[in-house]
């Protein structure tokens, strides 16, 4: 028989890997709710539609990355690619617009089809956080200073840059657009396929391309900054400011765009020259139009998302919260299972990390407690019961001491476990 495989892109997660996941979210949990912002769950799959209508009929994503499938009941359903839409789309269904500002984060597997490679999964994962509700650049600021924070206390932000940039409100947006489209309408024989498509439908959607004949002629299109009205330039001039105050630093990058019609003003991506050709590790920005164009009411919001498994390659060693050590219970001969088992109970009770094995020789079970990197093996034998006391073996330092049972709990924390 063929060895059991996981799906194409697909990864289980354990061991040292599943440290690294839990102490990023930890992280990530701890800095989101010193933010104030509030956990939300939103179902893993969503209506085709909700992704649809958010994402736009040119993106990468929405053409050729959803998983979509047809249920029993024939409903079009799709594997969220992304959090944002379910996030906005939840933000409707429960009527949220009366609690605004609401300031979220959220985490948890993300599903693209995309050829596999490092960094880049089919299911991956994503930590989100999102302000819906206000139009002030004090959001953008603050929504960034969470990602700082937040690679800070990874130990990782020395290897990551700040790219900024603007996409101005919609009327610098449109008169950019009209710029590009008559730049890339002189071009239209040098374009990708993809590109000509997008020339159609949502020529900013261009300089996100990755097609190398695209980049020739992406270096001499006309830039945004050239295009940005009062508003505008006010706007990105206070989220300078504010990163500025905080002593966030950043570069501008005027070619990071966001091509969908509905992100205005602020987008942004922390890259890192860490990982190759996956160089992004968080990106977002402010997208105003969003909540409308779902049917809601009309919403400002800003917000980001960032992949676990790019953070997880990341993070060094030092970081990673460390398993607890452990106190391994070894009964001596048949008779003490059942005594053992009650203290092992009890230490559970008081707290401790407490393995036993389920059969095996002392030898055996002691090659088990080293192999856990066990603190402590405590060896109860009938000549212990019958004295109420258990023998401990220090297996850092290879002592060994005799206590009494009442005392052990007390033992074992005072030796720090
Ligand atoms: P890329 O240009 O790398 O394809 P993207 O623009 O598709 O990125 P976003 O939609 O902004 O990515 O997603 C936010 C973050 O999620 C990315 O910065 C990255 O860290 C992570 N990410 C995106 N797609 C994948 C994937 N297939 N596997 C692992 N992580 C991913
Ligand atoms: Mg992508």
């Amino acid at each position: 028989m063929a060895r059991l495989q996981p799906v194409r892109g697909t990864h289980d997660i354990l061991g040292e890997m599943s440290l690294r996941f839990r102490t990023i979210f930890e992280i990530f949990r701890s800095v989101a709710e010193r933010y104030s912002h509030e956990q939300i769950d939103t179902p893993i799959f969503e209506f085709t539609e909700t992704f649809k209508k958010t994402l736009g009929d040119t993106s990468d994503v929405v053409t050729k990355e959803m998983y979509t499938f047809e249920d029993r009941g024939g409903e079009q359903v799709t594997l969220r690619p992304e959090f944002t839409a379910g996030i906005a789309r939840a933000f409707i269904s429960n009527c949220l617009q009366q609690s605004t500002p609401c300031k979220f984060y959220s985490f948890g597997p993300t599903f693209r089809y995309e050829r596999p490679q490092k960094g880049r999964m089919r299911q991956f994962h994503q930590m989100d956080i999102e302000i819906i509700g206000v139009a002030e650049a004090q959001a953008d600021i603050e929504v960034l200073a969470i990602a700082q924070d937040l690679l800070n206390e990874l130990g990782i932000a020395k290897h990551v840059t700040l790219e900024l940039n603007s996409l101005g409100d919609r009327e610098s947006r449109m008169n950019y657009r009209a710029a590009l489209v008559q730049y890339f309408s002189q071009h239209r024989d040098k374009l990708s396929k993809d590109s000509l498509t997008r020339l159609e439908k949502n020529p900013m959607r261009i300089l996100d391309s990755k097609d190398e004949g695209d980049h020739l002629l992406i270096e001499k299109a006309p830039r945004i900054s050239e295009y940005y009205n009062d508003t505008s330039k006010v706007f990105f001039s206070e989220v300078r400011e504010g990163l500025e105050g905080l002593g966030i630093d950043y570069h501008i990058k005027d070619r990071l765009v966001r091509g969908l019609d509905y992100y205005c003003h602020t987008a942004f991506e922390f890259t890192t020259d860490q990982l190759g050709a996956q160089g992004t590790v968080l990106a977002g920005g402010r997208y105003d139009g969003l909540v409308e164009m779902m049917g809601g009411p009309r919403t400002p919001g800003v917000g980001w998302a960032s992949g676990m498994e790019r953070m997880a390659e990341l993070i060094t060693y030092d970081i990673i919260k460390k398993q607890v050590r452990l106190v391994a219970i070894v009964p001596v001969g048949d008779k003490s299972h059942t005594t053992a088992m009650k203290i092992a109970h009890d230490l559970r009770k008081a707290g401790i990390v407490v393995d036993m094995a389920y059969k095996g020789n002392v030898g055996k079970r002691m090659k088990r407690a080293n192999k856990q990197n066990a603190r402590f093996a405590i060896l109860i034998g009938e000549d212990e019961i019958v004295r109420s006391v258990a023998m401990v073996k220090n297996l850092d330092k290879g002592s060994q001491e005799e206590i009494s049972l009442l005392k052990l709990v007390d033992y074992l924390k005072e030796n720090k476990l």
